[in-house]
């Protein structure tokens, strides 16, 4: 994964990226800490095509992200896992079916969805909430179940933004024990966080997002 020299601003002239420079190989692991509103997201949107580069070019396993629009867009999007903050979960759907839900959208056979499906609740904890709705999972447990949705068909990139961010230190830790355990399977692995606490619990690469610039804080 390549960005090369991206600069970002917003329509109402916000910086969110300024010059930024990264490089990653398959398999690597990397922390990306930051103040509230110093561009993490906004890296990450451009890794998965979900914003355009204002300048600069963004690479992905080959792809030339910033070019990719409509079905190829759709196409390479479905091999990146994303946990977004928020969780995004549908609400009328049971855990199960979330999960499920992004099997599907890729074609998967029901038979292969029966056979990832309960390991990857299972890898989260969340076997035995299955079959509930969102509403009646803890924060926390919303935030596994994100996680088991990004990682159900094995993506072998993934990105998550502030995974952590609602939770108690305890559940942080689970998750991102989850992700590193995921990250030695071969999967390459961003994380965003404000907390700077949370990226020294391991012993990562730690970069830092500061007024829209990268720099590594630990290599
Ligand atoms: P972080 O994830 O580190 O909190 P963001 O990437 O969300 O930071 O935001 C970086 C900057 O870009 C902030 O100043 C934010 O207000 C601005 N920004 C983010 N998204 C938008 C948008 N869609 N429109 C305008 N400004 C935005």
């Amino acid at each position: 994964m390549r960005l090369q020299a991206v600069t970002k601003t917003y329509d109402n002239q916000t910086w969110a990226l300024a010059g930024v420079n990264l490089n990653l190989r398959r398999g690597d692991f990397l922390f990306i800490t930051g103040a509230s509103g110093a561009g993490k997201s906004t890296l990450l949107k451009l890794l998965y095509g979900a914003e355009q580069p204002s300048a600069g070019r963004v690479y992905v396993a080959g792809y030339e992200v910033d070019r990719l629009q409509g079905d190829r867009l759709a196409r390479f999007r479905r091999r990146i896992g994303v946990v977004f903050q928020d969780y995004k979960l549908i609400a009328d759907r049971t855990i199960a079916e979330n999960v499920a839900f992004v099997l599907q959208t890729q074609g998967r056979r029901q038979r292969e969805i029966e056979r990832r499906l309960l390991p990857t609740l299972r890898m989260v904890g969340l076997a035995h909430k299955a079959d509930c709705r969102p509403h009646e999972l803890s924060g926390g447990e919303q935030q596994r179940a994100s996680i088991a949705r990004a990682i159900v068909s094995t993506p072998p990139l993934l990105l998550a933004d502030e995974p952590t961010g609602n939770l108690d230190f305890e559940n942080a830790q689970q998750i991102l024990s989850t992700l590193q355990n995921l990250n030695t399977y071969g999967a390459t692995v961003i994380v965003t966080t404000h907390d700077r606490h949370l990226a020294s619990l391991s012993n990562q690469p730690v970069m830092q997002l500061q007024q829209g610039r990268l720099f590594y804080v630990r290599k």
